[in-house]
């Protein structure tokens, strides 16, 4: 059963009105000059609201550059005072909870190598206490919804409700444009499952390149995400982390305004063509479900008859030339090899399993 989750909306906790909430600022905090210069150009952005900068980073390897610490705190205080904006930072123990708490930090985050570990879940809240200060939850590195949603909902038990979740993609052993895949069907299951979770998106450590981040921000709010926690520098080829998917303010500012916001719902005409097409999608999946039941039952009779004549289930030869004629065959249909691939795949797995079930059977 899913469990319920007590959130208060941003839209009660924030002192300024942001929809979409766009969060910015540079990966780590690394001088107070650099953070200041970056702070003011992103004060000049009217959507921009909470500037964001990592003081303690996490690091894969030893000896990289691992944050400013606690002198990075104050730079933030000064952000907050004079340019307004709220201030935000990763903490990922209790030290760092109550260090950005004594420097009236505003919102704190959990970062992705973090949340996946139950015990420093636990530490930060209780850490936090009955303080209720808004936290973001960032998706574990793998591909696991489960310890994304484990997370959130600890921190919920305990008594925190001004909560979001940051999807920023997931590592991924296959080659991929991205750094970190962003595998959308996480982040809209999650939004599924709790409608009242809001969900922002990390598109500077999804796409780990300038390049690709236009594109990932208009898919986000697409998919009716909340919002961005953006990676942005004054001077992204000088950064000490992560330069290549940093970005200046003037670039953020014209992304935010090419950016097109299509609306949840439109006019009666529009409603009722979408409701059309859905209905025809509609019909469409009970004709794709009924097919692949039949499928499987052919597929449980081959296993039968596999069983009968005492023949090995996995039959790689013909498997390999079954993959290459679908392939073929969606092709010339539109349909990419990539996609008739995993669904091929997907269907395979399934396929085995049943004929292991059949195989298993007592006869
Ligand atoms: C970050 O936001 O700077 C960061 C380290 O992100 P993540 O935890 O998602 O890797
Ligand atoms: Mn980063």
């Amino acid at each position: 059963m899913t469990p319920i989750l007590h959130i208060t909306p941003p839209a009660q906790w924030l002192p300024v009105s942001a929809e979409p909430l766009i969060i910015a600022g540079p990966c780590s905090a690394e001088s107070e000059q650099q953070v200041m210069e970056t702070a003011f150009g992103l004060a000049d952005i009217p959507q921009v609201k909470v500037f964001r900068a990592g003081i303690w980073k996490p690091r894969t390897r030893p000896g990289a550059f691992e944050g400013v610490g606690i002198s990075g705190l104050k730079w933030l205080q000064r952000v907050k005072k004079e340019t307004g904006l709220l201030v935000s930072v990763e903490v990922a123990n209790p030290r760092h909870v109550k260090e950005a708490l004594d420097h009236g930090i505003d919102i704190l985050w959990i970062g992705a190598r973090t949340v996946v570990n139950p015990f420093a879940v636990q530490e930060i809240g209780e850490a936090i206490g009955s303080l209720n200060i808004p936290v973001m939850i960032k998706n574990p590195l793998n591909p696991d919804l489960k310890t994304w949603i484990g997370a959130i909902e600890r921190l919920n038990q305990m008594g925190l409700e001004k909560l979001m979740a940051v999807h920023r993609g997931f590592s991924f052993f296959n080659r991929s444009p991205y750094r970190n895949a962003p595998m959308w069907e996480i982040p809209i299951e999650l939004k599924r499952l709790y409608p009242n979770l809001p969900v922002m998106v990390d598109p500077s450590h999804i796409c780990g390149n300038r390049e690709m981040i236009p594109a990932t921000i208009q898919k986000a709010f697409d998919l009716e995400m909340n919002g961005l926690m953006i990676e942005v520098h004054h001077n992204p080829s000088k950064a000490l982390t992560d330069k290549n998917q940093q970005i200046t303010p003037v670039q953020l500012q014209e992304i935010l305004a090419r950016l097109i916001l299509r609306r949840e719902s439109g006019s009666i005409e529009f409603e009722n063509k979408l409701e059309e097409l859905r209905s025809e999608i509609d019909k469409l999946d009970e004709e794709l479900i009924d097919i692949l039941a039949r499928r499987m039952k052919v597929v449980e009779d081959i296993g039968t008859y596999k069983k009968t004549n005492k023949i090995t289930i996995l039959q790689l030869k013909r498997w390999n030339q079954l993959i290459n004629e679908r392939i073929e065959a969606g092709e010339k249909m539109g349909l990419s090899r990539e996609f008739i691939l995993k669904l091929m795949q997907t269907l395979h797995e399934e396929g085995i399993q049943r004929q292991i079930d059949v195989m298993n059977q007592k006869t």
